[in-house]
This record gives C-alpha cells, sequence and structure tokens, in this order.
C-alpha cells in the first residue's frame, strides 16, 4: 500500500482516533484543529464517554462500527493508562421491554431482585461495558499518534480546499463546525449541562431516558463520577445554571436511592454541545475537491462518538486501501 500524505481537521474523539488508524496503516498524518498543544475540545472533553448498543435502521454500518469499537475499547480498558474502564450498565424503563439487542449482547439481562429502584419496572443491564474517561483517553489517544510519527498543529481551516495541496487526502473531523467545512444543513447542536462529583464508592452506570427522571445519568469513571444532564436543541450558550446543578443532583438521588450526590461534593459544572444530525445519522463518506484530491468527511456523531469512532476508523482506513 502507499502512504498517503493525509491532513486530519480536528482533535476531539473523532480526529485522533481516525488519525491514529491511518498512521498505523502506513499513512503520514497531520492533525489541524483550533486549540492549542495541551488544549482538548470541550465536546469531546467532558462527554460521559460510555460505550451503550447502538443501531440506526437508515444506515447498518453504525451497528458494526458500534461492535467493533466495543472490541477495541474493551481491549485497551486491560491498560490503565487508557483512562478506559468496563462497568456495569443500567438502562432504566419505565415497562418492560425486550431490547433489539437481546440475543446479540452477550452481556446482557434483565435486572435481579432489589438491583434497581422499584419506580422502574424494568431495565436493561449490560453487565460489562466500556466506559471511557476522555480526560485520560484523549491525552493518551494523542500521544499514540504522535509515537507513531503522526504530527499535530494549530490551525484554523477557513475551506477544505484552501488546505494545501501536499495533502492529497483531507478527513474532516470538525465536529459541529461541519456546519460551515461540509457545509451540511442537517447538523446542528445538543447542548448539555452536566456536573462532576468526587468518586463515592458508586461504580455503576445508571440512566433514565424515559421515565420519573428523565434523563438523569450517572456514569462512574475511575477518579469521578458524572452526572446528567439538563438538554436544549440547537442552543448554543455554554454559561453554566446553578438551578440545573441542583435539578441533576436531585434526579440522581432520586433515581438511585441511596446515592451520595451533595453540593459539596461537586467538582465542576460544564455546558457543552453534542454535534447532532438530522435522522441520527452520523455523516461518513468518501467525496472529492475539485482538483480531484479525496475529501472523508466523519462528522455529526452526535451522542455516539465514543461508541463508534473505532469501527469508523477502520472503514476510513478501507477507503484509501
Ligand atoms: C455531555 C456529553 C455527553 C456525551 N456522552 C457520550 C457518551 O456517553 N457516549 C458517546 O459515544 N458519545 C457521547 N457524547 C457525544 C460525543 O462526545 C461526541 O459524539 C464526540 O465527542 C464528537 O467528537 P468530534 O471529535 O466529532 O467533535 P469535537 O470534540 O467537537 O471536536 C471537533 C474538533 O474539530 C476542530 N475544528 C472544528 N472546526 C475547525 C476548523 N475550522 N479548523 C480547525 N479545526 C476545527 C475543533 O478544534 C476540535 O478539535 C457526549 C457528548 C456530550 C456533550
Amino acid at each position: 500500500m502507499n502512504g498517503k500524505n493525509v491532513l486530519v481537521i480536528g482533535r476531539g474523539v473523532a480526529g485522533l482516533t481516525t488519525a491514529l488508524k491511518l498512521v498505523n496503516a502506513g499513512h503520514k498524518v497531520t492533525i489541524w484543529s483550533k486549540e492549542a498543544d495541551d488544549q482538548f475540545p470541550r465536546t469531546s472533553y467532558n462527554a460521559y464517554a460510555m460505550w451503550v448498543p447502538v443501531a440506526i435502521g437508515a444506515d447498518p454500518r453504525i451497528e458494526r462500527w458500534n461492535n467493533e469499537t466495543f472490541t477495541e475499547l474493551e481491549k485497551r480498558a486491560a491498560d490503565p493508562d487508557t483512562g478506559v474502564v468496563m462497568r456495569q450498565v443500567f438502562i432504566l424503563k419505565t415497562a418492560h421491554s425486550e431490547p433489539w439487542f437481546a440475543g446479540k449482547f452477550a452481556g446482557f439481562r434483565h435486572p435481579k431482585a432489589g438491583e434497581i429502584s422499584d419506580q422502574y419496572p424494568d431495565a436493561h443491564v449490560l453487565d460489562k461495558a466500556p466506559v471511557v474517561d476522555p480526560t485520560v483517553y484523549l491525552p493518551w489517544l494523542q500521544k499514540q499518534v504522535q509515537a507513531a510519527g503522526g504530527t499535530i498543529e494549530q490551525h484554523d481551516v477557513t475551506t477544505l480546499a484552501g488546505c494545501p495541496s501536499k495533502y492529497s487526502v483531507i478527513v474532516n473531523c470538525s465536529g459541529l463546525e461541519a456546519r460551515t467545512l461540509a457545509g451540511d444543513k442537517g447538523v446542528f447542536p445538543s447542548r448539555l449541562q452536566v456536573v462532576t462529583i468526587k468518586p463515592n464508592g458508586f461504580d455503576k452506570v445508571v440512566f433514565d431516558d424515559e421515565g420519573p427522571n428523565k434523563r438523569a445519568c450517572i456514569v462512574a469513571h475511575r477518579d469521578y463520577i458524572k452526572l446528567g444532564a439538563v438538554f436544549d436543541e440547537r442552543i448554543e450558550t455554554l454559561e453554566t445554571e446553578e438551578k440545573h446543578t441542583l435539578d441533576i443532583l436531585e434526579r440522581c438521588r432520586r433515581m438511585v436511592p441511596g446515592f451520595k450526590a451533595d453540593r459539596d461534593d461537586v467538582i465542576s459544572v460544564t455546558r457543552a454541545l453534542r454535534p447532532e444530525r438530522e435522522g441520527w445519522l452520523i455523516c461518513v463518506e468518501q467525496t472529492a475537491l475539485d482538483d480531484g484530491r479525496t475529501v472523508i468527511q466523519n462528522y455529526g456523531h452526535d451522542g455516539m462518538g465514543f461508541c463508534t469512532l473505532d469501527g469508523i476508523g477502520n472503514e476510513i482506513v478501507g477507503y484509501l486501501s
């Protein structure tokens, strides 16, 4: 295979994961992003970053990317330097149901007596799924890219066509900014307020997407616990609100009786924007500039970036082989 000179735009989980796959496949890789060397983008850095099963009927590739990503993250969980741990996950339900992944995901089961609050008649339980601490994982990925020969530079890209002609391939991992760089009108933000608290011995993931504490979410990382969330579609201001912090703490305590989360336990409160795309369709496709150079779009990962990007990286390596 002939190694290509590739420019990856973006240093979030999309840019770094894709860059690592490409550099390991023998390509010469440069990453450009708006952040300075020691900074990482707010979206990727503040994510819960848990793996959950995802499948979107309109794009069957997503389920495959999700499975391939599980396999790689599970391997990484064996190395404490990656920030990946395996956790039990409880997806709380308001009625008994069989999920689409029952029978496909070996670690799936329903809860045992006493495992969840009696506010919920059922839950979809994964006995072991990866949870990624982005504050450890992104620097780890970046080090891997650099150790394999990749270069990282701070640059604000105005247009894809304006990127230097020495790059024969441009991979656009610009997240929400794909609205501008790819001119994609289907990309929009969902704003989340999330709260980080001190560790308190709780070591699971529990969330309620539909019930009495809707949008409450507890994600136990190794060194802290992330709680969420307050959700607003298509709003981009990033100031946090104390009333939402208190509401998040309250909903999490209600969701898991006995869970300790007081105002004094809070380490930080953040707002971050999830890069959504109409129809939950992640954009992964190969196109070309007018001068014939290859462009690979890789954006719009919604709440699935950490769940899919290793599989997407494998697919992109395939485009260039
Ligand atoms: C609170 C929260 C919780 C989440 N939880 C989960 C979860 O549990 N599981 C999961 O899978 N996903 C989760 N997500 C979603 C996940 O975080 C995103 O899908 C993922 O981080 C998107 O990564 P990205 O690299 O595409 O974007 P970003 O992290 O936004 O990175 C974009 C990059 O592009 C660069 N860029 C943009 N424009 C330009 C330009 N013009 N020139 C140069 N560089 C540019 C930026 O500088 C940045 O480096 C969550 C998100 C949030 C906010």
